[in-house]
């Protein structure tokens, strides 16, 4: 976090503070949330002995305040008038939380405050400077004010009917997700990033989908060998042929036709090939002309496909034994049961991160997983949480580390190459919610983030937000 200037208020007759000269704008240590900033004051006759700081919300919340800072007698710089005199604050930080706050490096020294918030600086009790508190000013794109990036979640139920306990509770798991943005806005606000007034946020609670979407090509897209695909349409027995050597695409690109003659709405899309796979399979989501889901079955006879080599696997949503997850190889594609469920739920635009929670992902051990435009998939700018990474991203990271895998579009963790950075958000273990657990971006995260989710990206997720 960095301070820009803003027209001051009240009197500026007797003195004139202004942030120190570049020079003395240090960042403490690898804490790019943390820059410390120092405060000049000129004045004409007496010098306050001290400042007094108030870190306050955009909303107006009170965050942070610092009484007494005292003003150590200093050269005055070019350009004060000859007979004034200067004095200089001790170096303050501005930080995330309390956690922070509280951090050795920066004892003494620092004030939680949040971007677009204000810094109202005091002498003698009155209102001598106010600050916004905007994004990193140096970097080497220039100045990043403050940039926004829109969240839809859509929190999934285990299944259809009543809430089962508390955990389901659309208002417990609505204040949890909240909590969690509000988290991500603090940790990302050291990039100038922010997701918006967690108010704000909308959380749609929805139940798992009906068998929609049936893969052409299964998992490893082997070609026909010549023969039939035939599945029921919410009731509509549906059949095409098939012939020898034809490709899962070219195959579910005849089938789709066959069910939007039908009146059906078909969403059509190639997967890449998984490493272990013939060819990339291909996805038919299917919704009635109204929009809603259909509801795909196989016929009474056996499976959708009656070819001795292409396959056609209709997928389905059950989450009372988790969501099956990606593993190594099928990362860019997402397993049948994540596509099932994507399908449904994203809202397929690029300029939002859709946050799917679920009730848990199978297997345990994982609490969140992101698709981002480099893995090649179909799906991108697209974060599945486990409910408990959003119960656990009020004190942690889950959610701003998913996140930064979408705006970084990164699928890479900062420790892969085998050094330890425990401290840094995007560090493999997001769990730790101590100062030194992960939650830290670099200078340079905000700049590969800007460059990767600005305006000018492919996927356009960060756009600025002005403070007024
Ligand atoms: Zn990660």
């Amino acid at each position: 976090m960095n301070l820009v200037h803003a027209p001051p208020t009240g009197s500026m007759a007797e003195s004139s503070p202004q942030t120190s000269p570049r020079g003395e704008h240090a960042r403490l240590g690898e804490r790019a949330s943390a820059d410390a900033v120092r405060f000049l004051v000129a004045a004409a006759s007496e010098l306050p002995a001290h400042l007094d700081f108030d870190s306050i919300a955009e909303g107006g919340e009170p965050l942070a305040h610092m009484a007494e800072v005292r003003l150590a007698a200093h050269p005055c710089p070019a350009g004060v008038l000859l007979g004034w005199r200067c004095g200089l604050t001790k170096p303050l930080s501005l930080v995330m939380d309390g956690i922070d706050a509280a951090h050795p490096a920066a004892r003494g020294g620092s004030l939680v405050a949040a971007l677009g918030g204000s810094l109202v600086v005091r002498a003698k009790g009155e209102v001598v400077l106010r600050l916004r508190v905007s994004g990193p000013q140096n970097t080497e794109i220039g100045a990043i004010e403050r940039l926004r990036a829109r969240l839809r979640f859509t929190h999934v139920r285990m299944a259809p009917g009543d809430p089962s306990g508390l955990a389901e509770d659309p208002a417990v798991v609505h204040a949890a997700v909240r909590d969690a943005v509000a988290r991500a806005n603090a940790v990302w606000g050291a990039c100038g990033v922010s997701f918006g007034p967690p108010r704000d946020i909308e959380v749609t609670t929805v139940e798992p989908p009906p068998p929609h979407l049936v893969a052409i090509g299964c998992e490893h897209g082997v070609r026909a060998s010549g023969g039939a695909l035939a599945l029921f349409v919410d009731g509509a027995l549906i059949e095409v042929m098939v012939e020898r050597g034809m490709r899962p695409r070219e195959a579910a690109r005849r089938l789709g036709r066959a069910i939007e003659a039908r009146g059906f709405l078909v969403r059509m899309r190639d997967n890449p090939r998984i490493s272990v796979g013939a060819d990339g399979t291909t996805d038919l989501s299917v919704r009635t002309a109204a929009g809603a889901l259909a509801t795909l079955a196989p016929p009474p006879s056996g499976g959708v496909s009656r070819d001795a080599t292409l396959g056609a696997c209709i997928g389905g949503v059950e989450l009372e034994d988790g969501l099956q997850h990606f593993g190594d190889v099928d990362s860019a594609v997402g397993t049948l049961e994540e596509r099932t469920l994507i399908a449904a739920y994203d809202d397929f635009d690029p300029t939002t991160i859709d946050v799917i929670v679920v009730p848990g992902f199978a297997r345990g051990g994982r609490l969140g997983e992101s698709f981002i435009a480099s893995d090649g998939g179909g799906t991108k700018n697209l974060v599945v949480l486990d409910r408990l990474g959003i119960y656990a991203s009020r004190a942690s990271s889950t959610l701003a580390h998913e996140l930064g895998h979408v705006l970084l579009d990164e699928p890479a963790h900062t420790d892969d190459d085998g050094a330890d950075t425990p401290a840094r958000l995007m560090d493999a273990d997001s769990s730790d919610a101590s100062a030194f657990g992960p939650r830290r971006l670099v200078i340079e995260e905000c700049v590969r983030a800007l460059r990767q989710s600005g305006r000018s990206a492919a996927s356009p997720l960060l756009s600025p937000w002005p403070l007024e």
